[in-house]
């Protein structure tokens, strides 16, 4: 059996990776491949942190374009972050993984507040904390929620996993000839404007050289083939 490269790494999801095929809500098929890909990452003994987007539910910025206060909207987008991390929860759980979800906006009745002492302890024995309602603050993604808690929960790299393969070094739907970046840096992300992740995010981790995987989510075995040190997708650092 292949080892693992890193003993503790942060994933994000987007909400999207959620949807599957439809266009809003959650796969029930999805959630289940998810959770199943995820599995395979905690039976290697890694410990994992995942932070949840919400964007299959609400996007705060969309709902403030046709006239909605920025700041409501936002919060609304971060309930919906959590409404994902209880279904991620439940699908874990089913597939026998401890979880725990806690949100940056407290709700005692349905998840822990978000405390990172207590969060460390659940990652030590073992158990998948699932970070909710983003940083718990408007004007903010949960890209760099994501960043964030990677670096209090001292991830050594977090995990994008997302729709498309990795970065390239051109547009691959308008050139036929463009490469997949197997390594490229923080600065090239920030000056070519490559829509990874949003600039907060990519400053946060450059600014703390939080190593970045990006990957494609739907090819099964990819998180646990880049936890392990694989060719896949590009690796974002200094
Ligand atoms: N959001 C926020 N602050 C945060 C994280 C998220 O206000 O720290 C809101 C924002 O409105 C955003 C929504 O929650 O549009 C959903 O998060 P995001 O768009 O990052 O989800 P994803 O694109 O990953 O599905």
């Amino acid at each position: 059996m292949k080892k693992p490269l890193y003993k503790r790494v942060a994933i994000k999801l987007s909400g999207e990776a959620l949807m599957g095929d439809q266009s809003f809500g959650i796969s029930p098929d999805m959630i289940k491949y998810v959770a199943g890909e995820i599995r395979s990452v905690v039976e290697l003994g890694v410990q994992i942190g995942i932070v949840v987007g919400g964007g299959n539910i609400f996007r705060g910025i969309a709902a403030s374009s046709y006239g909605m206060d920025r700041t409501s909207a936002d919060y609304m987008g971060m309930l919906a972050t959590v409404i994902n991390s209880l279904a991620l929860q439940d699908a874990l759980e089913k597939q026998g993984i401890e979880t725990r979800v806690q949100t940056a906006i407290s709700m005692h009745e349905v998840a822990e507040p978000y405390i990172t002492r207590r969060a460390n302890r659940h990652l030590e024995r073992g158990r998948v904390v699932i970070f909710g309602a983003g940083t718990g603050n408007p004007y903010f993604t949960t890209d760099t929620a994501a960043v964030l808690r990677a670096q209090e929960i001292h991830a050594e790299v977090l995990l994008k996993a997302t729709k498309v393969d990795g970065l390239y070094d051109a547009d691959p739907v308008e050139d036929n000839k463009a490469k997949l970046l197997e390594r490229t840096s923080y600065m090239e992300v920030l000056e070519k404007q490559l829509r990874v992740m949003d600039m907060t995010a990519i400053s946060l981790a450059m600014d703390n050289q939080l190593p970045l995987a990006v990957f494609k989510l739907k090819d099964k075995g990819n998180i646990r083939g880049v936890v392990c040190g694989e060719k896949i997708g590009t690796i974002i650092t200094n």
